[in-house]
This record gives C-alpha cells, structure tokens and sequence, in this order.
C-alpha cells in the first residue's frame, strides 16, 4: 500500500475548510467527519450570507414588482441564472430553467418532452446505475405512450458496457438517460462519446449531472447535450433549488409542465398565450433565496483552483480504495478505472445499516442502502452498500478516521 502524498492539504484543504462553519463541531464526543456528501454537501459562509442578505434586505417576489426591494431581488435572481448559464456555458440564459431540484429537471424532461414526443414502440435507453430519479419519471411517461425502458448493460466493475449500448442503437430509440458520474459506484460515464453515438440515430439524451458538477468541469455546449439535469445542493448550494439546462430548440418546442402565474403572456378563458424561456417552465413563485444562494455556491467554486480540489477528490477516492481494502471482509463496489468522490462498500457480516450507525458513534457520518439505485446493487447482486463520498474539505486524517471507525465495527460485530 502506498500512502499518496497529500500534502497540498496542508494549506489549501484546511483552509478552505473554515469556510464551512458546520465542520467545526463535535458529534459523539469526536470532531465530525462528514462524508455523505453524494447525499448532500455543506455549504459555506458565503452562501449562507448571500440568503440571510437577501432576507433581511432585500425580500420580494421577483419579475413582477416596479419597487425598489422587488428590482434588487429580481437583479439578484436573474444574476445567479447568468452565473449558472456561464458554469455550464449555455449558449444563452433562457435555457436555465430553475426547478427545485435535478429531480424535478428530469421530470419536467419526461412529462413535458416525453409526452410530446414519445410514440408507441419507441425505446428509451437507461443505463443500468439511474438514480431512480432518472428512471421512474421515464416509466411513467413510457407506459402512458407505449414506449419501452430498456436497461443498458453495464460490467462488475460499474462501468457501461458501450458495445452493448451501441448494439441498442437504433431508429427506435428517442431517448437515451445517463448519469454523468454515479452517486452510488462513483463511475464516471463516457458521456460525450454517448451522447455523440445517442445523435447518430437521432436520438435525444438527457445527462443526470447532480454528482458531476462540484467535481468536474461541465460544458453543455462542448458536450452537444440536449438536456443536463442540476441540483445545487451537492455543489455546496442550499437545498430545494436546482435547475434543467435544455437545448433553446427543443424547449421552445415543448408545451409547458405546470402552469400558474410567470409562465404565461396573456390569459383569457377562450385562450391562453405562453411567455418566452425560461419563464415559460417556471411558474409561480420561485425559491429566490435558494436561486441565490446556489449564485453564491458557484461565486465560491469559481474562486478556487477547481483543477486542484478536482486533483484532492480523486486523490482521496485513490487513497480512500487503497486502504479500505486492507480491512479483512470489506469488498469494494464500484472499481470503474475512471471513478471519483465515491466509495462503496460492503463488510462481510456487517449489515450497511449497523455500519452506518457505529460509524456514527464515532462521529463519522457515511451513507448506507440503495442509495436510490436499486437496479445497480441487483446487478451486482447486494441489497445495499456503505458510501463514503468526499468533498473538497475531506482530507486523508478522515479517511483514516473511517478506517479505524471500520475496525471498531469489525470488534463490535465480531
Ligand atoms: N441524480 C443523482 C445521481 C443523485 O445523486 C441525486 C441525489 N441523490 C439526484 C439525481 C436527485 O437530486 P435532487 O436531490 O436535486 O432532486
């Protein structure tokens, strides 16, 4: 076993972890280790600051008002949507839709586009670690057109089996969903080459990215995506707001999701007349403290050297799968070649469940089941797996607090 050298930790991971003031507490008598951040990450001062500052001095419903209060909210709004449009490279502004989470992206995808554009007999291709967020909407909207779900395959080691997926390809097909990088193996999917494959039968594709954004680069422009569905809560943003990057083409295309104030240009009983994008997805009140705060989070990613925090991920997932392993009875699950930020597991006699609740005790908080992935954890033939998932303030000292937290489970269990 070799230990990497992680010593860029030394001034630029511990700093950058007093900007998350949470860390600083004690759980169980012991500093908290906090890696369940695939499940969600903290959230730094700034973000924290930029709500509390729009409640306490700026607080107004946006896009309707001509008063002062009304304007800044809405300045502040529609500034964190230009953000968000430059961190993916949109082409332009009106293909954010903001919705309360990746989510409702991908719903808003299957009942909108789906419902419109979905025949009988057309196929929809899924790969086989979707969260179910990326698989039930899909089901719903397939059983009500008479399209068919199928499955593609993917190796022991998590990575998708892209012979098998081209062999699917065909006329048929008319959607292809995949997960930018898995929340349960870690994999990170092939996607621009899937994408490239996924056009040459004319299909559209629609790319979860709620794990890829606070690790990787994204370019929705560079990648020819049609879709890419957001979260701002695993990017270090507030809970409860994320958002749809959609082609202006196909948006344009397709009728509204939910209908309500915002989303419309004129309203009569006989008819009714729909705004431009992105208001035309977006009606009603929208989280505007929590569209703000998401602004912040990526102000703050902005700030920071990404390709070195990116380089600290994968060197903790390296490091993290080097000395898990040495546990006897601790099995890897996800070993793609190119993975990050995650780390699954299984320990011979230990339930996921009874891993996570001693791990607990001794103030190391990691994530166990499904992890909304079922269908994965049944091709790999296990009901349930222990994650630690790392973000850019974890450092080598808690993924040894993990190790030894696994020892006490191993004398606790017997
Ligand atoms: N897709 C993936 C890969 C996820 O990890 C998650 C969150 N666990 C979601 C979708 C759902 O995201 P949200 O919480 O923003 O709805």
């Amino acid at each position: 076993m070799t230990m990497h050298s992680l010593a860029p930790e030394a001034d630029t991971v511990h700093h950058l972890r007093d900007d998350f003031p949470i860390l600083r507490q004690e759980v169980r008598g012991r500093s908290l280790v906090y890696l369940d951040n695939a499940a969600t990450t903290q959230k730094p001062t700034l973000v924290l600051d930029a709500m509390q500052r729009y409640y306490t001095e700026d607080n107004a419903n946006v896009h309707r008002g001509v008063h002062t209060l009304s304007q800044r909210a809405t300045d502040h709004f529609d500034g964190a949507r230009r953000k968000l449009q430059r961190f993916v490279n949109a082409k332009d502004e009106g293909e954010i839709i903001f919705t309360k989470g990746c989510t409702e992206a991908v719903n808003l995808v299957a009942a909108s586009w789906g419902r419109a554009n979905l025949v009988e007999g057309d196929e929809i291709l899924l790969s086989t670690m979707e969260h179910h967020a990326n698989i039930v909407p899909w089901q719903i909207v397939a059983e009500e057109r008479g399209a068919v779900i199928r499955p593609i395959p993917i190796n022991d080691a998590g990575e998708i089996d892209i012979d098998a997926f081209r062999a699917m390809l065909s006329p048929r097909v008319k959607l292809v969903g995949v997960v930018h990088v898995s929340n349960s193996l870690g994999t990170i999917n092939p996607v621009a080459e899937m994408i490239a494959m996924a056009h040459g039968v004319g299909a559209k594709v629609l790319v979860d990215g709620a794990q890829a954004l606070a690790h990787l680069p994204v370019d929705v422009q560079a990648l020819d995506v049609d879709f890419y569905a957001m979260s701002g809560h695993k990017m270090y943003g507030p809970t409860g707001v994320g958002a749809l990057y959609g082609m202006r083409s196909l948006l344009e295309a397709m009728p509204p999701y939910q209908a309500g104030g915002d989303m419309i240009r004129t309203v009569s009983f006989e008819k009714t007349t729909y705004n431009e994008l992105p208001n035309k997805f977006e009606p009603g009140t929208p989280n505007i403290s929590g569209v703000i705060g998401w602004g912040a989070a990526i102000d703050y990613l902005q700030s920071l050297d990404r390709a070195a925090i990116a380089k600290h991920e994968d060197e903790l997932t390296r490091y993290a799968s080097e000395v898990l392993v040495t546990i006897p009875g601790l099995r890897l699950i996800g070993t793609a070649r190119n993975k990050t930020s995650v780390v699954s597991f299984t320990l011979e006699g230990a339930h996921p469940h009874d891993i996570g609740t001693i791990l607990d005790t001794e103030g190391v908080a990691v994530r166990s089941g499904h992890h909304c992935c079922m269908p994965v954890m049944t091709r790999l033939g296990i009901p349930a797996t222990a994650r630690a998932s790392f973000a850019l303030y974890n450092t080598s000292e808690e993924v040894d607090r993990l190790v030894s937290g696994l020892h006490r489970v191993r004398e606790v269990l017997g």
